[in-house]
């Protein structure tokens, strides 16, 4: 409620919230020592961090001192999240925290690091962000988590609460601490995950997602809490699974858009996520207004177009981030020549400071190279730029009516997709070797002008290549069955294959065998 009434005030600035959140907070300060956080249920323990950021974010209006106490003491009766990234080995083990708990309440360190001035805090997050994409991770950005946390298998499921819960937390220690390694998440999550897991015109979600997800029908998975749920979890639907991503998943988008442009301390403008967008802000010594353009097809596009809108010249440093993945082979240009730019103490923002004038052009070219990551049983994963590749496959959607109590409890209406596409292919180790000449990286630049790039339809970028088919990799509870490992041959001839942006695809292969023969 809290979140709610502060997006609300930041689009009216309608005092009566300033006021509210002043009597609310020293009820809260009040009441607090008696009747704790976890005094009902845990939840309010592992999700104090958004009740802090709240406090801080008043505290920043009003500067009541009063709201650093309150502060204090929520920190104190949370679920402490620092001690569990570096004293425990909670994140190695299956089922030790609840998923969403886990992707809302991991920024509780860095919120309360504004108050404690202790770095430790940041060191714990990242650190904690390490521990479970090695553990629980899956190749969109997101781990294991149906319910309970549930290892790095690609078909345990992700929940979309976890999704949009984790780009908030990002979003959030992005503007705290400037640290880029949050924004390259943030990217991965918002440009991956999240465009897969809702239907294009966002009336049906999915409660659980799959990184190797070649089926999606109403059947019993390996997830926790599945039975309560009528097997649900994965098909397309609005209550399906559990109403909670359902209320949830419209904050995804919004807040991303909040989040692509900040102020800097030295009164400038910093793009650290890239999305077609416009900002308006006062800038340099003497505030003057400025509007910045941004276009582009990005993430499907390298280059990204910053235009310049101000009634008079004005001095002042514009950031941009430049992400790990181009590996510092990035371009800027200022109205067509090569721009004088400063790196920001090797933190990858690129900084511009100069006189700015209206019509001003910047022209911002990160180089997307192909590269791979590896997941359980060394599977591969084809990245390229912000985007994971997945395979294409066939996708047949069959509407699906539900009656009676299981219509109360799950929606009247779900889809499931299948396919008679092929699916159990695996990349072999040579033509790993030779990335650049077997994954051959095609682009349909018309459909780069399309305002909806998150269909099979609409994607403008594919790769072609050559896999191999492994037999005894097949279908298992109405999933891929388990990973083959890396020692796995395959003498089946090689057929050509088309990967597309996971963003794009409903059914995918993401996580690919290695194959050791030639
Ligand atoms: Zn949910």
């Amino acid at each position: 409620m809290l979140k709610i009434l502060q997006q609300y005030y930041s689009a009216t600035e309608d005092q009566r919230v300033i006021d509210f959140m002043d009597r609310y907070f020293r009820y809260q300060l009040a009441t607090l020592p008696q009747k704790p956080l976890g005094n009902w249920t845990f939840w309010a323990e592992y999700r104090g961090a958004d009740n802090m950021q709240i406090v801080h974010w008043l505290y920043n209006i009003i500067g009541e001192p009063y709201l650093l106490e309150l502060g204090e003491l929520i920190h104190k009766q949370g679920f402490d999240f620092t001690n569990m990234f570096m004293n425990t080995n909670a994140l190695q083990r299956y089922n030790s925290i609840h998923c969403v708990n886990l992707a809302q309440g991991l920024k509780e360190p860095v919120v309360y690091f504004q108050q404690s001035g202790n770095r430790d805090h940041v060191a714990a997050v990242k650190k904690g962000l390490r521990d479970i994409s090695r553990y629980h991770g899956q190749a969109q950005g997101m781990y294991g988590g149906d319910e309970g946390l549930h290892g790095n298998s690609p078909t345990q499921g992700s929940e979309l609460c976890s999704t949009v819960e984790m780009m908030f937390s990002l979003e959030n220690m992005l503007e705290i601490t400037g640290d880029m390694s949050f924004a390259d998440h943030l990217e991965k999550v918002a440009f991956n995950a999240l465009p897969a897991q809702v239907t294009d015109d966002f009336r049906y979600k999915q409660y659980f997602q799959q990184a190797n997800q070649v089926m999606v029908t109403r059947h019993h998975h390996n997830f926790y809490e599945d039975y309560s749920h009528g097997h649900t979890d994965i098909v397309f639907g609005t209550l399906s699974g559990f109403p909670c991503c359902y209320s949830n998943m419209h904050q995804g988008w919004p807040k991303f858009t909040g989040s692509l442009w900040y102020a800097t301390a030295d009164n400038g403008l910093a793009a650290l996520v890239y999305s077609p967008s416009e900002v308006t802000a006062k800038v340099g010594a003497n505030a003057t207004e400025v509007t910045i353009r941004e276009t582009t097809a990005y993430p499907m596009e390298e280059t990204i177009t910053f235009e310049i809108d101000a009634k008079r010249q004005v001095e002042f440093p514009l950031y941009l981030r430049i992400p790990a993945w181009c590996n510092d082979k990035f371009d800027i240009k200022v109205n067509g020549r090569n721009a004088e730019y400063s790196i920001a103490n090797n933190d990858g923002v690129a900084i511009i400071d100069r006189k700015w004038k209206k019509g001003d052009t910047i022209t911002l070219t990160l180089p997307m190279s192909l590269r791979t990551s590896r997941w359980l049983e060394h599977s591969v994963a084809i990245e390229r730029g912000p985007l994971v590749y997945a395979l294409k496959m066939n996708e047949n959607w069959t509407r699906r009516e539900l009656e009676g109590d299981e219509a109360e409890q799950f929606g009247k209406v779900f889809y499931e997709v299948t396919s008679d596409s092929p699916w159990n292919f695996g990349i072999t180790r040579p033509s790993l070797d030779r990335l650049e000449e077997t994954f051959i990286v095609e682009c349909d630049s018309t459909r780069l002008k399309n305002n909806f790039f998150w269909n099979l339809e609409s994607c403008p970028i594919s790769i072609k290549t050559r896999m191999r088919p492994v037999k005894e990799w097949g279908l298992y509870n109405e999933m891929a069955g388990p990973l083959p490992n890396e020692h796995t041959e395959s003498r089946l001839p090689y057929q050509e294959v088309t990967l597309v942006p996971y963003g794009c695809t409903t059914l995918r292969v993401t996580q690919f065998p290695v194959l050791r023969c030639d």
